[in-house]
């Protein structure tokens, strides 16, 4: 009977270790930690305006993280004559490798994008931590993660990283701003192959996180995003901005890619375009928000119905 009663508690010690080492739900807190980590590394190399040297180290690091886990890249590259003269961009594309099959010739389902450039300016230092390397940083901990434990789902997406989203005037205009998601979206343009969805991350790592998505977002993507926060209990920080915003997916919305820009409220905000947008304000605890909420949203769009 004494045994007995060792054996069952040695059993129940067990059990409970096993499911506190295996059994507990996929944390996302160790996401927000890997993607805050990678804002870091990605601010450390420095301002990243088009053209610029740092930019094209920020494109190797992702492609380095994305490459170990699974995925291939691509640059597409192109040129444009702007008020600084004419600079080389490039959006990064990345693509779930799957055995035997040209990842680019696959059809996929929805794209997910944010933009790597930071603006340019010529009188102060501005790092755009949370516009947007938090964004970068997050995407990669989503295709990572997908790569791991959701490869069906990696396998219908495709990763944008835009470059030239910031206008070099001090505000954007329909000719200066959005580059590389233009010229993008332009490839998509004739073809019937389309994906069936966009998410754009932008700002949204915020130690506020604060998520204002603008007035004219896709219907059914922008009720899928307030079902998802209100089921993972952070409804809160999700909300609707003053208006519509010109953000990279006007480009894809234009062209018939519905896309949703998840974005930060940056108006009104003393951070915004300044040098305070900085380490200092990016929380991993927002990242988990945004990285969970984004998950969540991919579970329902990518699920086979
Ligand atoms: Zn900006």
């Amino acid at each position: 009977m004494k045994s007995n009663r060792y054996l069952l508690a040695l059993l129940l010690t067990a059990a409970v270790t096993a499911f506190w080492f295996f059994g507990r739900p996929i944390s996302t807190n160790q996401m927000g930690n890997s993607a805050n980590a990678l804002t870091s590394e990605i601010l450390a190399l420095g301002p990243r305006p088009p053209g610029s040297v740092a930019l094209n180290q920020v494109r190797s690091l992702l492609s380095k993280e994305l490459v170990a886990n699974g995925w291939v890249v691509e640059l597409q590259e192109f040129e444009r004559d702007t008020s600084v003269g004419k600079i080389k961009f490039a959006n990064l594309r990345a693509r779930f490798q799957v055995k035997d099959q040209d990842p680019w010739q696959r059809k996929i389902d929805g794209l997910l994008c944010a933009h790597v450039d930071s603006k340019l300016f010529k009188d102060k230092v501005f790092h755009g931590a949370d516009d947007a390397a938090s964004a970068c940083a997050a995407l990669v901990v989503i295709a990572k993660h997908l790569a791991i434990h959701k490869p069906e789902q990696a396998a219908k997406l495709e990763l944008v990283f835009f470059d030239g989203e910031e206008a070099f005037a001090e505000n954007m205009t329909t000719l200066d701003g959005l580059y590389g998601s233009r010229h993008y979206a332009n490839t998509w343009r004739t073809r019937n192959d389309k994906p069936k969805f966009g998410i754009l991350l932008d700002m949204i790592g915020h130690k506020n996180l604060k998520i204002r998505i603008p007035t004219d977002s896709p219907k059914h993507l922008a009720d899928l995003m307030f079902s998802i926060a209100e089921k993972q209990k952070v409804g809160s920080h999700y909300g609707i901005a003053a208006g519509t915003i010109m953000d990279d997916h006007v480009p894809l919305n234009l062209i018939g890619i519905p896309t949703l820009d998840i974005i930060g409220d940056f108006s009104r905000t003393r951070w915004w375009h300044t040098p305070g947008d900085n380490a200092d304000i990016i929380s991993a605890d927002s990242l988990n928000i945004s990285i969970g909420v984004t998950l969540g949203m991919l579970d329902e769009l990518l699920s086979e119905k």
